[in-house]
């Protein structure tokens, strides 16, 4: 391994793996990644396409070959194993059983799932990017329940190998895991799996969490020991937002070209705390070359002061 990634974090984007996983690995080698993050089926749609045992080798020989890792697979959108609607939780628990088998046939570390929406359908029909309201804590503790339910039986004699699932905070709200404490109430009902925390940079800022200044940087990180602990944080999402402090609003912005801007991603990406741990940004794509700007960025970021 390079002697840069023992002193900074690895870094990569989220990838297309259309037309075959294995095509992956060239895409993101291309824009400079060192990890990557892939959806193995299509994020919209329940019916989930079957992985070809050949193309799932041949995406292995090439990670190895170009030492690209961690990677990571994000689930699909539609999983809500919070879900109170049965059939949703039915739908979602056969789904999360799909991923952890195709996460598995790829020798992923990660397998990013988003804890689910309280009440809602599934985390799409309940308005991904719209700021959602805070729902009661009966009915949070309620929907915790059914989706620690929802894993367990998902992941019911699943031989995990490598694969760690990993829980993403989110924007909060009406989704779950808004709040640290949340994820953290989260991980202890998942005691005995290998089950750990996805921190997303823009759900941090919009769930409230402030690190603008070297002082709250400090200060972030004291909440986050004491209300998640920093050991359970396997992977961050980078991603920059043009919506405010707080606002519940998920929308994902170019690194440094957002509220959190450069600052925010220096502290945490030169923080010796998180040498180890990848970051790897689901920003958008609106222009050619956005993808390996962005991955540009977040390695600028990890050596300049
Ligand atoms: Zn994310
Ligand atoms: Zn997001």
């Amino acid at each position: 391994m390079a002697k840069d990634t023992i002193r900074f974090p690895r870094v990569g984007i989220h990838v297309s793996a259309a037309g075959g996983v294995d095509l992956a690995p060239a895409r993101a080698r291309e824009i400079g990644c060192e990890g990557f993050q892939i959806f193995s089926s299509s994020p919209r749609q329940w019916r989930q396409s079957a992985l070809d045992p050949a193309r799932a080798k041949a995406m292995l020989a090439h990670r190895k070959e170009w030492s690209l890792g961690p990677l990571a697979i994000h689930c699909s959108y539609l999983i809500n194993l919070a879900a109170a609607d049965a059939v949703i939780q039915q739908r979602s628990r056969m789904a999360l059983r799909g991923e952890l088998e195709r996460a598995r046939a790829l020798e992923a570390e990660f397998l990013v799932l988003h804890p689910g929406v309280v009440g809602g359908q599934s985390e799409s029909e309940a308005g991904a990017d719209a700021a959602s309201p805070a729902a009661p804590a009966g009915e949070r503790a309620a929907a915790v329940q059914r989706l620690l339910e929802g894993i367990a039986a998902a992941a019911q004699g699943f031989d995990w190998g490598p694969v760690n699932l990993l829980i993403e905070n989110t924007a909060g709200g009406s989704r779950l895991a808004g709040d640290f404490r949340e994820l953290r109430q989260i991980l202890d009902g998942l005691a005995g799996l290998p089950a750990a925390a996805c921190l997303d940079t823009c759900h941090c800022w919009v769930a409230g969490y402030d690190w603008s200044t070297p002082e709250r940087y400090a200060q972030f990180m004291q909440t986050l020991e004491h209300d998640l602990g920093g050991k359970r944080v396997r992977l961050w999402h980078a991603n920059d937002t043009q919506s405010g402090l707080a606002s519940r609003l998920d929308r994902h912005w170019h690194i440094g070209e957002g509220k959190l801007g450069d600052a925010a991603f220096r502290s945490l990406l030169q923080d010796p705390r998180w040498s180890q741990t990848a970051f790897l940004a689901e920003t958008p794509v609106d222009a050619p070359g956005d993808e390996a700007r962005n991955v540009a960025a977040l390695k600028r970021l990890r050596t300049t002061a």
